[in-house]
């Protein structure tokens, strides 16, 4: 691996953290992309991880949303991990915070990879997102579980935006795909990312979640929703395999299993008991329905999410990628416990 050169966008993030550390404990040249390099403080951990491994670290700036930002960084690199996109649903113009950067950032890094005249695979992270919009779809589409098969057809810019950004940049990212010889694409669609960080700086909505559910924000009751969960190192190890394995191809749904948060709070409750003010109940869907806008969640999305439970399969990650996955009640716990560690956590 010493002499591969591999370009990361988000690479400072949540999952790209682990991503680059792996890349970095392999011995891989990594060309890191950051909005801001100015900003030590949010690739700090990696330049430590850098020193106590044989891999080497460069830091480069380019911006999704700036045309032609990435051609230089992407230049002599054999391969691309694009990862960088805004995942949050704590947003006010969901344009300009989520679909501009999903979508252009996408078209900015593939064209990079275009005119490097280098790069010959591009791994792309995509989601579920791109793969399922509410969860009730699975019953309208008569549907025992969704598979790499599908695509979120129901998402818009006025209904789960994030999602629909996630589908927007996933297709864009095959229509150039289709249109070039160069380099072969393979997409990983995480579930939702949970395990421990390691940065303090991340707005992933997988930290806020367990800083809320930590924080006592759901302490009176939780809504009935079914998410998809999946360690954040088996993600980053999907990354690599799909990498280094030149006979995988499309998309890759990753789930250790689905279940609800209220499962998932359980998980926490049963190692710290009652140290945090875990919720111990769903609250009821017309009241969902009610107070839901005061916790960011719309009336529509009550009514097409709460209550519908949703299955993953996730069996090609298993049987193409060779992917083991990590128990979810360890993510969990090995999550709060780095949270603990980090002053992360406000009660
Ligand atoms: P983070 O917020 O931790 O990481 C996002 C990264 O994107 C940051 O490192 C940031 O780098 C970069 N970025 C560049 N431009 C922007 C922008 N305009 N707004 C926000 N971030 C930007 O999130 P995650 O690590 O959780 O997510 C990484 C990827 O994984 C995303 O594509 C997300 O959609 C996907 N994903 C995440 C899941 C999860 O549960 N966490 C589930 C499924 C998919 P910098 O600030 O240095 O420029």
């Amino acid at each position: 691996m010493e002499n591969r050169k591999i370009m990361v966008s988000g690479g400072t993030g949540y999952i790209g953290s682990w991503v680059v550390k792996e890349l970095l404990e392999k011995g891989y040249k990594v060309r890191l992309t950051s909005r801001n390099t100015s900003n030590k403080t949010k690739f700090e951990h990696l330049l430590q991880i850098a020193e106590a491994n044989k891999g080497a670290l460069e830091i480069w700036e380019a911006d999704l949303l700036k045309e032609g930002s990435f051609d230089e960084a992407a230049k002599g690199c054999d391969a691309i991990m694009h990862i960088a996109s805004p995942f949050t649903l704590r947003f006010k113009d969901p344009q300009k915070e989520l679909i501009n950067p999903a979508l252009k950032g996408t078209r900015n890094v593939l064209q990079a990879a275009n005119k490097s005249g280098t790069v010959k695979k591009v791994v792309l992270t995509s989601s579920v997102a791109a793969v399922h919009g509410d969860a009730i779809d699975m019953q309208e589409k008569g549907l025992d579980a969704f598979t790499e098969d599908h695509w979120n057809n129901t998402s818009s810019i006025k209904h789960q935006p994030y999602s629909y950004s996630k589908v927007l940049a996933e297709k864009e990212a095959w229509r150039i795909y289709e249109a070039q010889k160069e380099w072969k694409l393979v997409v990983i669609n995480p579930s939702f990312v949970i395990g421990p960080s390691l940065t303090k700086m991340s707005d992933s909505e997988s930290l806020s979640l367990m800083k809320d559910l930590l924080g006592g924000k759901y302490a009176t009751g939780m809504p009935e929703l079914w998410f998809g969960f999946v360690d954040v190192r088996d993600v980053a190890k999907a990354h690599l395999l799909a990498l280094e394995n030149e006979y995988v191809s499309g998309r890759h749904i990753l789930a250790d299993r689905s279940m609800t948060m209220l499962d998932y709070a359980q998980i926490i409750r049963e190692k710290y008991g009652n140290q945090y003010k875990l919720p111990k109940k769903e609250s009821p869907k017309w009241l969902i329905s009610l107070i839901g806008p005061l916790f960011g969640m719309k009336r529509g999305f009550v009514k097409r999410n709460v209550g519908y439970p949703i299955k993953l399969n996730a069996s090609k990650s298993i049987k193409e990628l060779g992917l083991n996955y990590t128990d979810i009640e360890k993510s969990a716990v090995d999550m709060v416990e780095q949270m603990k560690e980090f002053g992360m956590i406000v009660k």
